[in-house]
């Protein structure tokens, strides 16, 4: 149950409505409302309201409520609690400080420190995630690595990556181009374990070059050559920890949604920066 006051307003171009809402806790939240519910909006300052089926929205450490066709919002419901918050209201915002959970409080601080995030905070059922997905810092280590498909033979022609399949001496991709040669690419499974949990990502060629220090067509040569040293110049980076930059995305397969997480980048992790953030964790755990 949350008391609102409308601090912004421009549904004439997007049909989008900002709402700031307040509870007892002193703590403000920004409410986005689109389409119907943006125009057909009648609260005013002081309206408490009921939502159901709302999603939270992350942004870079900030948070906002966002709703859709499905929500529903009731204005001034009758129950005991909506009292207890009209009295709150009247008697106690006026002299509070208001902290908001949407802007960002600590804007010295680093991208970094703001978008860092474990796996597992994907897991929450609530958690909006748009098209453009959610990019995100992890600090975890490697803990397995897939040797078996961690190559394929691609197409050589021009820029094409696709897959080839052999046909006697000629090699052919999906776009149809045709070759006596192929080309190696990386592509490996690795897992990556944080601190509570772990997710399976797919590493692709410019990444898993300068990540294992060979060239694909070097590590093909040693898969057929010598694939003991292939597999030991995989597996020299299990339990290493590095930064994976990620970004959480929703993937629907065979009608089945969940969150895939893809590996931009990584580096080595800045530990003084990580350890700032860890010690902005406890204080935020403290603080509960
Ligand atoms: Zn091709």
């Amino acid at each position: 149950m949350l008391l609102l006051y409308i601090r912004k307003k421009d549904n004439t171009e997007t049909l989008r409505r900002n709402v700031q809402l307040i509870d007892q806790s002193a703590t403000s939240v920004t409410l986005t409302l689109w389409g119907d519910h943006a125009q057909s909006f009648a609260g005013v300052e002081g309206s408490a309201l009921g939502i159901k089926n709302a999603y939270v929205r992350e942004y870079m450490g900030t948070y906002s409520v966002s709703i859709n066709a499905g929500c529903r919002i009731e204005m001034n419901p009758e129950s005991d609690e909506c009292k207890e918050l009209h009295k709150w209201f009247e008697g106690e915002r006026s002299t509070i400080e208001v902290k908001s959970i949407s802007t960002q409080a600590n804007s010295g601080s680093s991208n970094f420190v703001d978008e860092l995030r474990l796996f597992s905070f994907f897991t929450n059922p609530n958690l909006f995630i748009d098209d453009k997905g959610i990019y995100f810092n992890n600090i975890g280590v490697v803990t397995q690595i897939r040797s078996d498909n961690a190559l394929y033979m691609s197409c050589a022609t021009g820029d094409c990556s696709k897959k080839v399949t052999q046909n006697g001496s000629i090699y052919q991709c999906a776009a149809n181009h045709s070759s006596t040669e192929y080309k190696y690419r990386y592509m490996v499974s690795m897992e990556i374990s944080d601190i509570c949990s772990t997710t399976w990502i797919t590493l692709f060629n410019d990444k898993a070059e300068p990540f294992f220090g060979k060239t694909a067509m070097e590590m093909g040569e040693l898969q057929q050559s010598d694939a003991e040293t292939f597999k030991a110049i995989l597996n020299s980076k299990v339990f290493a920890m590095h930064n994976f930059r990620c970004r959480g995305k929703n993937d629907t397969y065979n009608d089945v949604s969940r969150i895939k997480h893809n590996v931009f980048d990584i580096r080595q992790p800045n530990f003084e920066q990580y350890g700032i953030a860890l010690d902005a964790a406890i204080k935020k755990l403290e603080a509960l």
